[in-house]
């Protein structure tokens, strides 16, 4: 379905007893039909998918009726957000009746009607949800260059709710289509976690499945707002030092460093692939030592993306040496201006 199921592990599993909750409409793949699920156990909410479009009603009928059913011979996925359940022509899923021991009440967060932002919590990452908020401290459009090179443009704003206060993620087009102070019904916005199990929304790229309409203010207090400051600063002054200067090959597919096995040839350890070196990109890093024109010292990282910046500068090409870039850094005579993350450096 994606391309993250290359790196992920599969599994099959014979039997499991919870609950079925927010069954998705068809969806297409291709030419394949599917639709998402979420399945509560005892211990954990996870995500499901089922191949099998016949299943649909039986699976909806479980879900409006709130009974637990017995799912067997599934197959399990282990992706970057946890365990999916793969749901087959051959799984078997049935209304059961749990034992004192097995029983639980599933605490569910739905997708089409609104849910307070105190509850997405329990909501499992990638899950869709409709609320109703106002944004809050929206920020400016933020150019962002990935690990593969791509600019994009971002925006992060503050979600408030009388419960609560989420952040939001806006990248490209979704870019200031909404305006700071108003209050919006976001139907079918997407639960994300970050890399420090931060959660956050998103809209989905998909516009078909995602709105976001101007609604009334809420009539109740809201919260007051806890705003993360821009971490972002700007500096004038010069290049003074160079240091940990290295060029290596990455992945044209996924921008991970390649293990060379030979001269010609290479491992991507990510894509679990043989690339020829030869036609990999070079991925630069270096760390600058910048004195700014207040006399402040700064030991700042330069990875890839922001290193043509510094060629453009020299009108170096990414094929340059070592030696030619840190003579070209350190022989520029006007004054520059940066823009550094004064946390992360
Ligand atoms: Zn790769």
């Amino acid at each position: 379905m994606n391309q993250e199921s290359s790196t992920s592990s599969q599994g099959s599993e014979e039997k499991m007893l919870g609950y079925i909750t927010n069954v998705s409409p068809m969806k297409n793949s291709g030419s394949k039909k599917y639709f998402n699920f979420n399945v509560h156990t005892k211990s954990k909410t996870k995500r499901g998918v089922c191949f099998s479009p016949n299943k649909r009603p039986t699976m909806t009928n479980f879900q409006n009726q709130k009974v637990p059913v017995k799912i067997e011979h599934f197959r399990t996925n282990s992706s970057p957000t946890g365990t999916d359940v793969i749901i087959h022509q051959q799984t078997n899923i049935t209304s059961t009746v749990l034992s004192e021991e097995q029983m639980f009440t599933p605490v569910s967060v739905p997708t089409d009607t609104i849910t307070s932002l105190n509850t997405i919590k329990n909501a499992i990452p990638e899950q869709f949800v409709t609320i109703k908020a106002k944004v809050h401290s929206l920020g400016s459009v933020k150019r962002i260059t990935t690990k593969l090179n791509q600019v994009l443009r971002k925006q992060e704003g503050i979600l408030l709710d009388p419960t609560g206060q989420i952040k939001i993620l806006l990248w490209e087009d979704q870019v200031d289509s909404v305006k700071d102070g108003e209050t919006y019904i976001f139907k079918n916005i997407r639960v994300k976690d970050n890399q420090f199990k931060e959660r956050y929304l998103n809209p989905p790229k998909n516009i078909n499945e995602y709105s976001c309409t101007s609604t009334c203010e809420y009539e109740e207090k809201l919260p007051e707002a806890e705003v993360i400051p821009d971490t972002i600063v700007e500096a004038t002054g010069n290049i003074c030092g160079i240091a940990n200067l290295s060029k290596s090959k990455i992945c044209l597919v996924c921008g991970t460093n390649i293990i060379p096995k030979n001269n010609q040839n290479g491992n991507c350890p990510k894509c679990k692939m043989i690339v020829r070196i030869k036609s990999c990109n070079d991925d630069w890093h270096l760390k600058i030592i910048f004195v700014t024109n207040q006399k402040k010292t700064l030991r700042l990282s330069v990875f890839n993306s922001e290193f043509n910046l510094l060629l453009s500068l020299c009108n170096l090409q990414r094929s340059c040496t070592e030696d030619e870039i840190t003579e070209a850094l350190l022989n520029l005579d006007d004054d520059l201006q940066i823009e550094y993350d004064a946390v992360t450096n």
